[in-house]
C-alpha cells in the first residue's frame, strides 16, 4: 500500500520515510503542500497520507480540505502531522476532513497503531464500494445473459424518448424473439437453451453501438433502444443484427443449431412527441407481423411521427 509523507523539513521526512518503509509501505514523498497536492489529486493516488500542518504552498489543513472537495469513490485516509496539540486545533483539524492526528515528537508504535486503523478503514471502504457494486448489478443487470434487466432497459428506453424530444432526433426501438426457440430447449435441454440465450445476448451485444441499449425484455425476447436512428437507419441496424443471428450456426449441448430471430422495428421521427408505451406497443405489433410472416425477418412498424 502506497503512503503519501508530505513535510517541509527534510529531517522530519526522512524519519517518517525510513520507518515507514520498515513497516512495509511504499513511501511517496512531498517537500511542501504544492506537491503533496499533485500527487494527491492523481487517479490513482496514496490512499493514506501523513500531511504535516505547517508547510508551504499548501497547509495540511487546506490539502485536507481540498482532497476532501475531489469526492473520490475510494477513500482517502489523511493523518494530520502537528507540533499544534492544543485541543482547540486538534478540533480544527479534524473539521478540515482529517481523520487523524499525531503531534511531534511522535512515538514511533503511535504512528504505527494509527497508520493500521487507517488501514482497516480504507479496507472497509474498499469492501463498501465492491457491495455496492454487486448490489447494483444484480438489481440492473439479467442474471443468465449479463445485459440490461427488463427494468433497466425500459428505463434506458424512458431516457431516451426525453433526449430524442429534447434533441430533436429520430429514436428507435426494436422487439426481437427468438424463433422456435422452445424446440431448441425441448430437442436439447434446457440448459441449453440457457446457452443459446447468453451467447443471443454476446453476438448482439458485439454487434451494437457503444450508445445503443440492450436487455432482455422477458424469457427469449430482447428490446434494444437504438438513438439517433430514424426508420431507414433502423431498418439497416435491424437487417444486420437478423444476419448476425442467421449466417453463424449456434453450438448448443455439443451440435450445431441454426437460430434465427424476428424482429420488429418501431422509431420516431425528430421532435415527434411519441411515448416509450407508444414505441413498443408498435415494436411489439410489427414483431407480431413478423412471426405471421413467416420468422427470420424483420417488419417495420409506420414511423410515428405525432
Ligand atoms: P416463436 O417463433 O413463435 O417465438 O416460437 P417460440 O418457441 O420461440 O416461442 P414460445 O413463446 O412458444 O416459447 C418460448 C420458449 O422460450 C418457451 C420457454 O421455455 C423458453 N424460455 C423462456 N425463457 C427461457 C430461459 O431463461 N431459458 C430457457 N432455456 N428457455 C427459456
Ligand atoms: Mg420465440
Ligand atoms: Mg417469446
Amino acid at each position: 500500500m502506497k503512503i503519501l509523507v508530505a513535510d517541509d523539513s527534510l529531517v522530519m521526512r526522512r524519519l517518517l520515510e525510513s520507518i515507514i518503509d520498515a513497516w512495509g509501505y511504499e513511501v511517496l514523498s512531498a517537500r511542501d503542500g504544492g506537491e503533496a497536492w499533485a500527487v494527491l489529486s492523481q487517479p490513482d493516488a496514496p490512499q493514506i497520507a501523513i500531511l504535516d500542518w505547517m508547510m508551504p504552498v499548501y497547509t495540511g489543513l487546506e490539502l485536507c480540505a481540498m482532497v476532501r472537495e475531489l469526492r473520490r469513490k475510494s477513500y482517502t485516509y489523511l493523518i494530520l502531522l502537528t507540533s499544534r496539540g492544543l485541543r482547540q486545533d486538534i478540533v480544527e483539524g479534524l473539521s478540515a476532513g482529517a481523520d487523524d492526528y499525531v503531534v511531534k515528537p511522535f512515538e514511533k508504535q503511535e504512528l504505527e497503531v494509527r497508520l493500521r486503523a487507517g488501514r482497516r478503514i480504507i479496507d472497509l471502504q474498499a469492501e463498501l464500494v465492491a457491495a455496492q457494486a454487486a448490489l447494483m448489478e444484480q438489481a440492473t443487470r439479467d442474471a443468465l445473459t449479463k445485459i440490461w434487466n427488463r427494468a433497466s432497459i425500459l428505463e434506458a428506453l424512458d431516457r431516451e424518448v426525453i433526449r430524442s424530444q429534447r434533441e430533436k432526433r429520430g429514436l428507435g426501438v426494436l422487439m426481437i424473439d427468438l424463433d422456435h426457440f422452445k424446440l431448441i430447449n425441448d430437442s436439447y435441454g434446457h440448459q441449453a437453451g440457457d446457452e443459446a440465450l447468453r451467447e443471443t445476448a454476446r453476438r448482439m451485444q458485439a454487434a451494437i453501438r457503444p450508445y445503443d441499449s440492450l436487455g432482455r425484455y422477458g424469457g427469449e425476447e430482447f428490446l434494444m433502444v437504438v438513438p439517433g436512428c430514424d426508420d431507414f437507419c433502423l431498418s439497416a441496424h435491424a437487417e444486420r443484427l437478423r444476419l448476425v443471428m442467421e449466417s453463424e450456426t449456434f453450438v448448443v449441448a455439443g451440435q450445431e443449431v441454426r437460430l434465427t430471430a424476428s424482429f420488429g422495428a418501431s422509431s420516431t421521427s425528430s421532435g415527434a412527441e411519441t411515448s416509450a408505451e407508444e414505441l413498443i406497443r408498435s415494436a411489439d405489433a410489427a414483431l407480431y407481423e413478423a412471426k405471421r410472416a413467416g420468422r427470420n425477418r424483420v417488419v417495420m412498424a409506420e414511423p410515428l411521427t405525432k
